[in-house]
């Protein structure tokens, strides 16, 4: 028999139905890229509802082998100890909430993370970091990070890689990524380093530091990962660390 695959808990996002026979009703769900990408790198992919309860938060956390925290909406402020400014977007606080204590727990039992784009922020901000609530409060930003291509897997702008980091090690100097955000990490969690950034100085990939299992990027590999292998090893790495 085949040695069983890694089970990869892929934190879901919270929709609101619109059109449809029910108007208003809430849907646990990820977008596909997400699972598909944890497929086509060898894993199995689970999808984990948001909820507030800690128990479920603590087995999901041991059931699971690797974690890859999603994308989505922005973040509460005060999660980070900040006032709402005006540019900041639409929140869902129990979202917040939910992948805070499961990214801790995961962490907590040494297993790998994935984190992406708003999970990059939310990984931060579980270790007491911050963020800016829009691009437009980061002095250093000049770019635009909102790219202007629909097509996802286009790509917008530079990213710059630190040398000896384990991104460096995927990408080498520079790669060209897709960018769909307006919020960033501001002041980077103890524990963590910056790994990469674009050219204006915006973080765009963080590590823990000591510990290669445990990575964050700000743009989107999900997207990517069907055209660009270097895309799809970032999560052949969260897969083989979770083995
Ligand atoms: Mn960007």
């Amino acid at each position: 028999m085949a040695e069983k695959k890694p089970i990869i808990g892929v934190s879901a996002d919270i929709g609101v139905e619109e059109a449809s026979n029910f108007p208003g009703h809430r849907q646990t769900f990820v977008y596909e890229d997400y699972v598909k990408a944890v497929e086509a790198a060898g894993g199995v992919p689970i999808v984990l509802p948001v909820t507030r309860d800690e128990e479920i938060i603590k087995q999901h956390a041991e059931e699971i082998d690797g974690l890859l925290l999603s994308g989505g909406v922005d973040i509460n402020p005060l999660e980070y100890g900040e006032e709402p400014l005006e540019n900041q977007g639409a929140i869902f606080p129990e979202r917040d909430e939910f992948e805070i204590a499961l990214v801790k727990a995961v962490i907590e039992l040494e297993k790998p993370v994935f984190a992406i784009c708003r999970g990059i922020q939310i990984m931060n901000i579980a270790y007491g970091g911050t963020l800016y609530q829009d691009l437009e409060y980061a002095p250093e930003h000049t770019l635009k990070h909102q790219q202007g291509s629909g097509r996802p897997g286009d790509e917008s702008h530079t990213v710059f890689v630190e040398k000896g980091s384990w991104l460096h090690g995927i990408f080498g100097e520079e790669v060209r990524t897709n960018s769909f955000h307006h919020q960033a990490i501001k002041d980077v969690a103890a524990g963590f380093k910056v790994t990469a950034k674009s050219k204006d100085g915006i973080i765009e990939g963080i590590e823990k530091e000591g510990d290669c299992s445990i990575v964050g990027v700000q743009w989107h590999p999900e997207r990517m990962a069907d055209e660009r292998d270097d895309m799809l090893r970032l999560f052949k790495h969260l897969v083989k660390e979770a083995s």
